[in-house]
């Protein structure tokens, strides 16, 4: 037997310096040992701002705690202030953040009410201009963000990396007697790409408390060496992201694979999960995503969450998958309003399980659980709150009386003037 008890929890969080993101009186921090925050991203054409303003509001209602849009054409900008607008209108004080390519500079310059109603603004130093007007443009952009006081990350993306940085480090690799491999050289000059742009940054006049960093990659083991390095070199705040995740699973695996890795070392200060949506899917998808990965790792809470069984041979019936999912949607959706009115609940844990063998065992670790009988099992669910069995439910309508049993609960525990 070991002579200490055995350890839970992630690593110790790396220092970063903290970035407030801020809308009205909404602030959000970033880094400094606030909680991950959890973003995402549109994928409407910014120019339409009311179908853009929808998406946003959902983006935001689902979970999202910032939202960034794609302003790449004068219409784009044009839009932003309508969209900003339509959300203020809605109730909706979610921060927006612009993701600017190519002509950021003059989008920003040209249209300040843009510039004015975004509250951050991501630069991506590889599609920032080439030769000459490279320094030039990347410091028109960090004028307007000292001008308006707004706060930039600096989003180096493998698919887009500064090709002249790129050819220096190569130059500088071949010169070595034992030259790097050609994936340690793009590592090397994704990392110098982000810290040297932000150096530049505070050079021009930016507070360094008013710069994230990222480095997307699409590999997993790229993504975890490239943010160690990062995290090891500099204190920024650091945003999170495979880039080019994928669709179903395969993004979702991916994301939640690498992201893991570094949430566990204390990496980390904001994710995004960046899938790409099935045909007509749900973009809210990318913020479920996004904060159970937080959730079900310990590190924060949102949602009250269902365990629930695999099924085996023991379940010859949908009806446990059924109230599983049941119960799942409506947790999620009742969340907005419960947020507010019931203090607490995000922590609640609520146990869905096919039969005998862990039912009971599981059902008595979570607030409330439900044992539903197996094959062969005499047709009745014991359900067990807080640890004891308080009833029995039996016949064709044990959903719905399992949900009123799960809303008494949350009304009891977490209501008003309740002492916990
Ligand atoms: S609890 Fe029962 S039904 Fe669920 S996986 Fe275990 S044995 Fe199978």
């Amino acid at each position: 037997m070991s002579s200490s008890p055995i350890a839970s929890g992630p690593l110790v969080r790396r220092n970063s310096r903290r970035v407030v993101i801020s809308h009205g009186g909404r602030e959000i921090v970033v880094g400094g040992g606030a909680p991950v925050m959890v973003q995402s991203m549109t994928n409407t054409d910014t120019a339409d701002a009311i179908g853009t303003a929808i998406q946003i509001k959902d983006l935001a209602r689902a979970g999202s705690e910032v939202v960034r849009l794609t302003v790449n054409t004068p219409e784009a900008a044009a839009a932003v202030p309508a969209i900003r607008e339509q959300l203020d209108r809605m109730g909706v004080d979610v921060p927006l953040v612009g993701d600017f390519h190519y002509n950021g500079h003059t989008l920003l310059t040209e249209y300040p009410e843009c510039a004015q109603a975004l509250s951050k603004y991501r630069i991506n130093p590889g599609n920032v201009g080439k030769g000459a007007k490279r320094d030039t443009q990347f410091a028109q952009m960090i004028e307007v963000a000292c001008k308006y006081d707004k706060p930039v990350r600096i989003g180096v993306n493998w698919g887009s990396l500064d090709q002249a940085l790129l050819a220096r480090i190569m130059d500088e690799n071949a010169g070595r007697a034992e030259p790097w491999s050609a994936q340690a050289v793009m590592y090397e000059a994704l990392v110098t790409s982000a810290i040297e742009n932000a150096q530049r940054a505070e050079e021009l006049g930016m507070a360094g408390d008013k710069i994230i960093l990222s480095c997307k990659v699409s590999g997993v083991q790229d993504l975890i060496a490239v943010y160690r390095e990062l995290a090891r070199r500099c204190d920024y705040p650091l945003h999170l992201g495979l880039t080019e995740a994928g669709m179903g699973s395969k993004g979702i695996v991916a994301s939640t694979a690498a992201l893991s890795v570094l949430l566990q070392e204390g990496i980390g200060d904001t994710i995004r999960i960046s899938l790409t949506p099935e045909p007509g899917g749900d973009r809210t998808k990318e913020v479920v995503v996004g904060q159970e990965i937080l959730q079900t790792m310990g590190l924060r809470k949102f949602t009250p969450m269902v365990i629930a069984c695999p099924g085996c041979g023991r379940t010859t019936s949908t009806v446990f998958q059924d109230l599983a999912d049941k119960i799942q949607t409506f947790l999620r959706e009742q969340m907005p309003v419960w947020k507010g009115k019931y203090p607490g609940v995000e922590a609640m844990n609520v146990a869905v399980m096919g039969c005998i063998v862990n039912g009971p065992g599981e059902s008595k670790h979570a607030n409330i659980g439900i044992s539903l009988p197996g094959t062969g099992e005499s047709p009745a669910a014991p359900v067990f709150i807080d640890g004891e069995k308080k009833m029995t439910l039996r016949g064709e309508h044990i959903a719905e009386e399992f949900q009123k049993v799960v809303l008494d609960y949350v009304e009891s525990h977490y209501g008003q003037g309740h002492p916990a």
